[in-house]
């Protein structure tokens, strides 16, 4: 019995290790998609927000998919310095081209979240074409997924856990434990205005460029907050499902997040925008199919909707819980 428990233990501390190495936390990646809900015009926000708990609730299948498929770590990032010098800027923006180029061996070894961005998209089109509402609503979830993680500057560089340069444990620290202390003071509401995207392969290498372009600072920021912290106060050790892991402290996670000033925020937003363009898009693209047979559009529904963009446009979710990944 005792045998069974250890292995059951540490069968959860790997998938912990692996979700938590593996794109957004759960929660940035539940409230980006919930946030992206309420971007999207009619019919689509109705349609998407009679199924948004379904929607965060499944936000992060693909990382829990990587305890099972082996195939599936490589759609989540790209190491782009692998590629060679310059290779954002040069690499070729669609997969055919990029398998050619560099081998399908070497796609899968190196990452190539932005192709599996527009692979989600031609499905997700697909599922609006044949109306199929749990089509829709999987690979709308999915293609959320991959966006999010392209918006994660970590995603997109070989020293993405800060490992190559003696941070080992930035990855977790920004995309996880900071957004999840410091979600009470960013502000979730979007100026952006949902948009069709005409060149997705384009939006998609400026979003890695632009996630990319933030490394430099944040491995600097992370540098000169540490000039403060000896090693016992930048560190904790936590134990993750029996296993002893060494993690940044939360006072080293406020000052550097200070630092970083609306950095996280921001990525959170423009990835959050850019999947509503992204949804918007594949249903116009699929010849902006009706959806109202799709979902039952109750009294009940309606107002909870009305409630919800009141309190969005306040930003005032967190304060009115209705921040879902608070009650996953
Ligand atoms: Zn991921």
């Amino acid at each position: 019995m005792k045998n069974f428990l250890s292995r059951i233990l540490i069968f959860i501390s790997c998938f912990i290790i692996v979700v938590s190495l593996s794109s957004w936390g759960f929660y940035v990646h539940e409230t980006a998609t919930q946030l992206a809900v309420y971007n999207l015009p009619n019919p689509l926000r109705k349609f998407f927000f009679a199924n948004i708990d379904s929607l965060t609730s499944n936000a992060i299948r693909p990382d829990k998919r990587r305890n099972t498929d082996k195939t599936e770590a490589a759609k989540h990032f790209i190491d782009i310095e692998n590629y060679g010098n310059g290779a954002m800027l040069t690499m070729p923006h669609n997969l055919q081209t990029a398998v050619l180029k560099y081998s399908l061996d070497t796609l899968k070894k190196y990452g190539y979240v932005p192709y599996q961005i527009l692979i989600e998209y031609d499905s997700l089109v697909n599922a609006f074409k044949h109306t199929n509402s749990d089509s829709i609503i999987f690979y709308a979830d999915d293609l959320a997924h991959y966006i999010e993680d392209a918006n994660v500057p970590l995603h997109t560089t070989n020293n993405y856990d800060g490992q190559l340069t003696d941070q080992k444990g930035l990855h977790a620290l920004w995309e996880s434990t900071i957004p999840e202390l410091e979600l009470s003071n960013y502000n979730l509401l979007s100026k952006h205005k949902t948009t069709y995207v005409k060149n997705k392969e384009e939006v998609v290498w400026t979003a890695l460029r632009r996630a990319h372009a933030l490394l430099p600072e944040m491995f600097m920021k992370e540098q000169e907050v540490a000039e403060n912290f000896p090693d016992s106060s930048k560190y904790i050790s936590k134990m993750y499902y029996g296993k002893m892991t060494k993690v940044y402290s939360n006072e080293f996670a406020k000052q550097y997040a200070t630092a970083l000033s609306s950095t996280i925020n921001d990525q959170l937003n423009y990835c959050s925008d850019m999947v509503a363009d992204f949804w918007y898009s594949a249903w116009v693209d699929a010849g902006k199919p009706k959806l109202t047979q799709l979902y039952k559009c109750t009294n009940k529904n309606s107002k909870e909707l009305r409630k919800e963009l009141r309190s969005y446009k306040k930003n005032n979710l967190l304060e009115d819980s209705l921040i879902r990944a608070n009650k996953d």
